[in-house]
């Protein structure tokens, strides 16, 4: 146990300790080993890494978009060799199955080369001006610094999705992974962009332990520097942040959790609808923001679907996610296992039914699905961030629209059909920020807005995000001053 690594913060170019030298232990959710001592950053720290981004940005808002490119391929080649150690990271730090965390990998390499052309997008306008012979035109400035917070769930995707955006606008960022992430969804992106050349101090990243990041947060929200804060996380969460965000007039990024609904039609193919909705509901072991809450299905379809799903979520393997014949891995702690049960039990006791699972073997959480969950349950309108989903039927196509808005989130919606005509109309009434027909709700690309709308947040990165990261300095310019109407 005394041999796990201990790793430093990334701060100014450096390596180096939390200030007041504390560590605290990263351990693996699927069998509890020690995986590092991570430094334990204190408002010391943050203070620093603030100081440092402030000190980086001038120098980094002058770059040329080439240079920027240059440095976003060079990490995309280096993440690439460095593939197989962050896959396994993956696994270690997250619980991530072995597809997952395929996936999240490729999938970073692909973003780091796309957004390589990000840079260029930050244009003005020109304006129409009313005063003849006035020249009047828009140009785009960086914000300063950007503190990004990402969770442990798409720990690795989701880090270079929060960094990505502000440095190719010309930001400079700190980031502060998930306490139970630091290494896979900071310190290797760090490792990573300092072989590709990224100068010092454009990207730093602190790594506070569990229960202490108060002070941290007091660094960030006290700091003028802190132009915006890029967010990936819980509701609860945001609100408090958002809250205090507004009281220091500072932006934020939103980026909120869902309780996506997966809309069967009847004359869907039940096979490969089954197949969406397994996928949907169980990848991750449900603990991707994007994943299906609630399937609706139309009534003629219902027993046949669920009977199908049922008998072939029953039969999902449950392990070591370092096993690749393995799909359902651990939940993320202890904490996150006893609060899924929590939920279901809650859902149970409101009226709803368990068709398959309920049950867990520490944080091997069962595959679960649930039905005749009341709508005044908590479970029918608020994500349980694990492998449980409800189904329920619906009467018509406007009917299942209408139980699929019945939430306060709008993350991710689909639906699907044999007939694509009538599902993208039925698709124009759902209130999501990515709908898609015939595809499951975890979908997504690089370089769509990926958002949500409602309480799942607001702002986006990638092109979408040029609003959010970057700020407009109207300007105009005449070949003489003015005539005006001034006593003489
Ligand atoms: P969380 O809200 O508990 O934590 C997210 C991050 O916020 C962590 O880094 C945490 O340290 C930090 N944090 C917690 N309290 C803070 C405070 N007071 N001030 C500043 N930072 C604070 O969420 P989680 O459990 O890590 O992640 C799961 C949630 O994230 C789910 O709700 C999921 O749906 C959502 N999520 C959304 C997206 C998206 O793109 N919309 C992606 C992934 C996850």
């Amino acid at each position: 146990m005394s041999e796990a690594p201990v790793r430093d913060q990334f701060i100014g170019g450096r390596w180096v300790p939390a200030a007041d030298g504390r560590t605290y232990p990263d351990t693996s959710p699927y069998d509890g080993r020690l995986v590092a001592q991570a430094a334990a950053s204190s408002r010391a720290d943050a203070q620093a890494a603030i100081d440092a981004a402030a000190a980086a940005f001038p120098a980094w808002a002058a770059t040329t978009p080439q240079a920027r490119a240059t440095i976003f391929l060079r990490a995309a080649d280096i993440l690439a060799r460095r593939a197989d150690e962050v896959r396994a990271m993956l696994t270690a730090e997250t619980g991530a199955t072995q597809g997952f965390a395929a996936f999240q990998v490729a999938r970073s390499i692909d973003t780091l080369r796309v957004a390589a052309g990000w840079p260029y997008l930050a244009v003005g306008e020109v304006l129409r001006s009313g005063v003849p012979g006035r020249f009047a035109f828009t140009v785009r400035h960086p914000l300063g610094v950007v503190f990004g917070i990402t969770p442990w769930n798409g720990a690795h995707i989701l880090a270079w999705r929060t960094i990505l955006t502000p440095l190719a606008y010309g930001n400079t960022v700190v980031l502060k992974p998930s306490e139970d992430s630091p290494i896979v969804a900071g310190l290797m992106i760090a490792e990573v962009m300092e072989e590709a050349g990224l100068p010092a101090g454009v990207l730093n990243v602190i790594t506070n332990a569990p229960g202490e990041i108060g002070p941290v947060a007091d660094a960030v929200f006290e700091s003028e520097a802190v132009r915006l804060i890029m967010f990936t996380g819980s509701a609860p969460t945001a609100r408090r942040l958002a809250e205090r965000a507004g009281r220091h007039l500072k932006r934020t990024v939103l980026e909120l959790g869902g309780y996506n609904p997966l809309i069967v039609l009847a004359d869907a193919d039940v096979d490969r609808a089954v197949d969406a909705a397994l996928f949907a509901s169980f990848y991750h072991q449900g603990q991707i923001c994007m994943n299906a809450r609630k399937i609706i299905v139309e009534r003629p379809l219902f027993a046949r679907f669920t009977d199908a799903f049922v008998a072939r979520t029953a039969t999902l393997v449950r392990g070591d996610p370092a096993d690749p014949a393995t799909f359902i891995g651990p939940l993320i702690t202890d904490r996150a296992a006893e609060l899924v049960e929590a939920q279901v039990a809650e859902a149970v006791a409101a009226g709803g039914s368990i068709l398959t699972g309920g049950t867990r073997d520490g944080r091997l959480f069962a595959p679960t699905i649930l039905a005749d969950v009341p709508a005044s349950a908590d479970a029918a309108r608020e994500e349980i961030f694990g492998p449980v989903v409800l189904v329920e039927a619906a009467d018509s196509g406007e009917d299942a629209v209408r139980i699929a808005n019945a939430t306060c989130y709008g993350l991710s919606a689909a639906i699907l059909s044999g007939n694509a005509d009538r599902a993208l109309a039925l698709a124009h009434g759902l209130e999501a920020g990515m709908i898609q027909v015939n595809e499951q709700t975890v979908a997504g690309e690089i370089g769509f807005p990926n958002g949500g709308v409602k309480q799942s947040g607001w702002g986006y990165t990638g092109p979408a995000g040029l609003h959010d990261f970057t700020e407009i300095r109207q300007m105009s310019v005449q070949a003489a001053i003015g005539a005006y109407p001034v006593p003489k």
